[in-house]
């Protein structure tokens, strides 16, 4: 049940670039800083030859290394999250090559939502509000609970309702501020437990916490008005896993699976920004997208931050995350 019925406007994505610092290993090699902010919608690639002219990008918000966590998500991605809190479904990803800070900036992000929903739920006294969270990991195409590493590998299902389903998925009602941040490291622990077995496992995969949002009118009598939302923060593999790697073997299996997923979502996102209601969005093509179907386009909001490295020596996957950028606004 969504309130107010389907909205007929065409919600634009909101899409961010939030510039990470110089690292030490950066530092370390004398790579210089290739890019620069003239104002905060704008970034410009500053070519070391000066007889080539210097690239320009425009977005709905630019974030320099300076800019702290609390600032890129009151300017990226907020008002998308607190739609949720009103009911409509939302997502906030975070996209880029792999240490560009994708996982550091969701973090963050996740931190000031929950803040900010538990003030939404104490200044909204007229409301009940019931919280529940979820969240997996999809690895090579196959679906892991995050709050329940146990029970292998999840099935994903249609159901006529709800739509797609991950089956045996744990949901767990919260109780309180303090028990979701603790719910919430505990995916983050799960994580990185995945991580030590297979080193890289962090870039290949994509992270899903889900917030499941249910709000009704304390009513004496009557008429109580509720409804329901999912927030979906979503950290994703490194981007450098969208094009084709020309490995072998197990590697190239991997490879093409994340291709999946993600390609399947760039080319997801750049159909909904495209506007042409027409055109066949193809969310069954991986389970990253069938999962998040319900809450990218038609009635649901979105922001993208993508995540880049200031270094002269990652310009070629900086450009690749700044055109995909580009085909999302
Ligand atoms: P990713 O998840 O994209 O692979 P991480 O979030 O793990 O990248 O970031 C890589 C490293 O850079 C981490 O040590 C992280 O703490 C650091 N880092 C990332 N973004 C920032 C930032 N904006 N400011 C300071 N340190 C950052
Ligand atoms: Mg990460």
């Amino acid at each position: 049940y969504t309130p107010g019925g389907s909205k007929v406007t065409e919600e634009k994505i909101l899409v961010t670039i939030r510039m990470r610092p110089l690292n030490s290993r950066e530092h370390a090699k004398y790579d210089l800083i290739a890019w620069e902010c003239p104002d905060d919608q704008t970034i410009v690639f500053k070519n070391p030859n000066p007889e080539r002219p210097a690239t320009k990008y425009s977005f709905d918000k630019v974030f320099e290394p300076t800019c702290a966590t609390q600032e890129v998500y009151e300017g990226g991605s907020r008002d998308v999250a607190l739609s949720a809190l009103a009911g409509t479904n939302a997502t906030i990803f975070a996209y880029g090559q792999t240490s560009s800070g994708k996982t550091f900036t969701m973090r963050g992000v996740t931190e000031s939502v929950v803040k900010d929903i538990y003030e939404h739920i104490r200044n909204t006294q007229e409301r009940r509000f019931v919280l529940k969270v979820s969240a997996l990991e999809i690895y090579n195409e196959t679906v892991v609970d995050l709050l329940n590493r146990d029970s292998g590998y999840l099935r994903l299902l249609d159901d006529p309702e709800k739509g797609t389903i991950v089956e045996n998925l744990v949901e767990k009602v919260v109780e309180s501020r303090q028990h979701l941040q603790h719910l919430i490291r505990t995916c983050e622990d799960h994580r990185q437990v995945g991580e030590t077995a297979l080193n890289d496992q962090s870039s290949r995969s994509h992270q899903i916490i889900r917030l499941t949002i249910q709000s009704s009118l304390r009513e004496i009598a009557g008429c109580v008005q509720s409804f329901m939302a999912t927030l979906n923060l979503v950290d994703l593999a490194g981007s450098e896993r969208a094009c084709q790697t020309n490995a072998d073997g197990l590697r190239l299996k991997e490879g093409s699976h994340i291709n999946r997923s993600l390609l399947t979502l760039t080319t997801v996102i750049r159909k909904l920004s495209s506007g042409r209601r027409s055109d066949h969005v193809p969310y069954r093509d991986s389970k990253l997208t069938r999962i998040l179907q319900n809450s990218l386009g038609g009635n649901a909001r979105t922001a993208i931050i993508c995540t880049i490295s200031p270094a002269l020596s990652h310009v070629e996957q900086t450009k690749k995350t700044l055109s995909f950028a580009m085909s999302a606004k």
